[in-house]
């Protein structure tokens, strides 16, 4: 074969002759099954598409570096955040959450916002959201909730009455459903909006000292939200408007960035704090912990492949680095197993070995076999721990977690507070301007518009109404029906 001409070949390397017509019998055929290449051409084709996932399946991805510009040494020994000017190479990926693979970018929905960073210590995923709160807070709620947000099962529609009846049902989605039919709603585009870690988080430094952490990328862009009428007109005209926007400002080398900032906590404020800080449905008051930066995440190069990059990246909340840990929000303890299972089942058990998964680090376990394994598999070394060579991978008890002290009885408990309302009365009556309030108000209506179950309405509007009368009086008014009478007393 010529070594200067590239040539087709078959997937195991055999040169293609005829790659537009198949080997028939005779001039007109019938088609022989011994067209290899056909048949491979074909079965191939067949088996293209992994399953998507059951939510954020939509996404555009990018990469970039992270570069830190505040010293935090003294509250993690985190090795990539160690010292101001160190860099580190990561990929973000921005998704919706309800809508399926080819859905449109401008709806109302909260969006993914995953960091991996390939630190020299392995991969840290901080797997986020826009927004610093969510809807629930155990997540034994979870499948419930996203059944919800997809598909009714006999329509195949989306279902404004399983939406609405599980939020009135759940008034700790109150915060969040505030956020999400806010301006912040509709992101203009992925480079304006923030990230957040929404989560609380442990940081742990040199000496074992611990705080309490969360996390905020604010968007050096700006925030900007996107007007709803524009945002259906452009759902029909261009569903892929933030993914190419996000494309091509990167083509152009307009690069977008974040400034990370964390507040803190110390350890002890947890037991006494006004709100449970792991319950992932209230924030921490800027006025209580103030923001402090920590660096700055740059996006200067889009993926070569979709699918080999987007589709096939694989974030976990369980990806921690040494001085990086979880905290007990029940919510995140459902997350660390979920997210790696969704991939094993996804892109398999190997996944963690696929280009854009794999740390940069070096990786030495007992793990082996399984599909797709297409590294050395271990080789001929010692596939079981403890062992008496010497070569072999050994555990660094430095790296144990942190202990923390738990108290109590085993038992399915819900959270202490059941104040859903005093944040997102904040939200609304602090935070919001007029404009921002009427917006809300129009949101909320024409989503509940849609409602048409008896008793749902009744019911949001007294939740509502118990974060603030005046925004239950208002929605009620834009629906053309009564505040329940009984609220009023
Ligand atoms: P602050 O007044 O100190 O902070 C309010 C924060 O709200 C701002 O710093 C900004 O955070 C964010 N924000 C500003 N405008 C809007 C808007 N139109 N829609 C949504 N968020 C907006 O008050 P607190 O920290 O006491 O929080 C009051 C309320 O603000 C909270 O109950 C929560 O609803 C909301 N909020 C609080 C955040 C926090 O982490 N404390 C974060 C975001 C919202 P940012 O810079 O992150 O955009």
């Amino acid at each position: 074969m010529s070594e200067d001409k590239k040539y087709l070949t078959t997937a195991s390397g055999a040169p293609v002759g005829d790659n537009q017509n198949s080997i028939t019998a005779g001039h007109r055929g019938p088609t022989l099954i011994q067209d290899v290449h056909l048949l491979e051409k074909l079965a191939h084709f067949n088996r293209e598409r992994v399953p998507e996932r059951v939510v954020h399946a939509k996404g555009a991805g990018a990469h970039g570096y992270f570069e830190v510009t505040n010293d935090v040494s003294k509250y993690t020994k985190a090795d990539f955040l160690s010292e101001v000017g160190k860099k580190t190479p990561m990929f973000i990926r921005f998704s919706t959450v309800a809508g399926e693979l080819g859905s449109a970018d401008t709806v109302r929905d909260p969006r993914g916002f995953a960091v991996k960073f390939y630190t020299e210590e392995g991969n840290y995923d901080l797997v986020g959201n826009n927004t610093p709160i969510f809807f629930i807070r155990d997540a034994i709620k979870f499948p419930d909730f996203i059944h919800t947000q997809k598909r009714n099962p006999q329509t195949n529609l989306k279902d404004p009455n399983a939406v609405w009846d599980f939020w009135s049902l759940s008034p700790e989605s109150l915060h969040q459903i505030t956020y999400l039919h806010s301006d912040r709603g509709i992101p203009a585009t992925l480079r304006h909006m923030n990230g957040y870690g929404s989560h609380t988080f442990k940081w742990v430094n040199k000496d074992g000292e611990a705080v309490w952490v969360k996390y905020h990328f604010i968007s050096d862009q700006g925030v900007k939200g996107l007007d709803p009428k524009v945002a259906d007109q452009l759902a029909g005209e261009n569903p892929d408007y933030h993914t190419a926007d996000l494309f091509n400002a990167i083509a152009k080398g307009d690069y977008p960035s974040w400034t990370l900032k964390v507040q803190i906590m110390p350890i002890e404020d947890a037991k006494t704090y006004r709100y449970d800080p792991f319950d992932v449905t209230k924030v921490w008051p800027h006025a209580d912990y103030p923001l402090i930066e920590v660096g700055r995440m740059v996006l200067d190069r889009n993926p070569e492949n979709y699918f080999a990059e987007v589709e096939q990246a694989a974030f976990s909340p369980g990806h921690f680095v040494p001085g990086i840990e979880a905290s007990p929000d029940k919510m995140l303890q459902g997350r660390l197993f979920a997210y790696s299972d969704a991939h094993r089942y996804r892109i398999g058990a190997n996944h963690e070995a696929l280009p854009i998964n794999r740390a940069k680090s070096a990786v030495n376990n007992y793990q082996r076999d399984g599909q797709m394994r297409f590294d050395g598999n271990g080789g001929s070394a010692p596939n079981y721990e403890p062992n008496s060579f010497s070569e072999t991978p050994k555990e660094t008890p430095e790296n144990n977690i942190t202990p923390f002290e738990v108290s109590g009885f085993a038992d399915s408990v819900a959270y202490d507070s059941d104040d859903h309302y005093s944040q997102p009365r904040a939200l609304f009556r602090d935070v919001m301007n007029d404009e921002e309030r009427e917006h809300l108000v129009q949101n909320f209506a024409d989503h509940m518009s849609g409602v048409t179950r008896e008793g749902i309405i009744e019911r949001q509007l007294e939740n509502f109404y118990k974060v603030d009368p005046e925004l239950a009086e208002r929605i009620a008014a834009k629906l053309n029906v009564e505040v329940p009478a009984h609220l009023k007393k």
